[in-house]
């Protein structure tokens, strides 16, 4: 069976399609009111961002919507909306046009509608969206054949753009309170924030990896950088005496060399890796020195080296009185 998928890309668009926004692109200091006889409105957004810019951060910035309607280089009707500031950018833009088309709706003579949204339109186009405003757009331009939805391109001087764009700006202060259900992506964006500080928490106040917890304080998705050989030298996690007593595979965690057989004991001490030392560091500037290494080249060449050595040759360095 064929499936008809969703044009994504440029080439997936309809050569008829792809011809009008080729004329648009072409011709951008041609106005498009000059060309109508008839009525014409025009949908826009802003959205203002605040000073985090995250999905709903808490600032008394909202998001605005707004369209408005020519006639001879004249506004005659307009309409502003106020979105609570968790509210999307796509939702002010697609609620514009939903708005829009309402009131085109009730004129009845060809319409031509504009919107500098590409991504609006061709959500539109998708006929297998789920999205509820999208679907009464659709039900909308099947019933009102007169009404044409048109893309123009955004910031080149179209005088119904640019006083949309400017009621969208007004529409944040001055706009009707409209709600709208937070988008998902807004809710995803929250949940992921609360994961993120019952994480940090634990993180915290937790008991074990506090010498991993001292060089990454903050969690993060994002992985640190470190190769598996400087992972085990931070952890502590890797063929040292003193995890393998941790872990009961050792009755003693003493390094061959007869001192305690610990990371920082093979990095600056033991006599078996003496090719890879670094300098020993104070107590109080352990930490420091710990940084030091793994935010440079060099040192984490060498760091590697030593853990390599370790792993290789981990007979010779741990004694097994097994
Ligand atoms: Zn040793």
């Amino acid at each position: 069976m064929r499936t008809k998928t969703r044009p994504s890309t440029w080439q997936d668009l309809t050569p008829k399609h792809q011809s009008e926004y080729r004329e648009k692109i072409s011709n951008p200091t041609r106005p498009p009111q000059k060309k109508r006889l008839m009525g014409q409105s025009t949908c826009n957004k802003y959205w203002k961002r605040g000073s985090q810019p995250q999905y709903g951060s808490k600032t008394d910035e909202g998001t605005g919507s707004a369209y408005c309607i020519l006639e001879n280089y004249g506004i005659i009707a307009s309409w502003q909306g106020k979105l609570y500031r968790s509210n999307s950018v796509f939702q002010a833009e697609i609620l514009a046009i939903r708005m829009a088309i309402e009131a085109a709706s009730s004129l009845h003579r060809p319409i031509k509608l504009w919107t500098d949204s590409l991504s609006n339109l061709m959500v539109i186009l998708n006929p297998k969206s789920h999205h509820s405003i999208v679907r009464e757009i659709q039900t909308l331009l099947l019933s009102h054949k007169h009404i044409l939805l048109r893309w123009l391109k955004a910031h080149v001087g179209y005088l119904g753009n640019e006083c949309a764009d400017q009621l969208a700006k007004e529409a944040i202060t001055k706009g009707d309170p409209f709600l709208l259900p937070k988008p998902l992506s807004y809710l995803k964006a929250e949940i992921k924030s609360a994961a993120l500080s019952i994480w940090q928490d634990n993180w915290d106040n937790g008991e074990t990896g506090r010498s991993t917890h001292d060089i990454v304080p903050r969690v993060s998705n994002k992985p640190v950088g470190w190769n598996r050989e400087e992972i085990m030298f931070v952890t502590g996690h890797g063929p040292f005496p003193s995890y393998l007593l941790r872990c009961n595979l050792r009755t003693h965690d003493n390094c061959s060399c007869g001192e305690k057989g610990d990371p920082i004991h093979y990095a600056t001490k033991c006599p078996f890796t003496l090719s890879w030392h670094f300098q020993t560091p104070t107590v109080s500037l352990k930490l420091q020195w710990l940084k030091n290494i793994l935010t440079n080249k060099f040192s984490r060449t060498r760091l590697q080296l030593l853990m390599r050595f370790i792993c290789d040759e981990n007979n010779l360095i741990v004694e097994d009185n097994n």
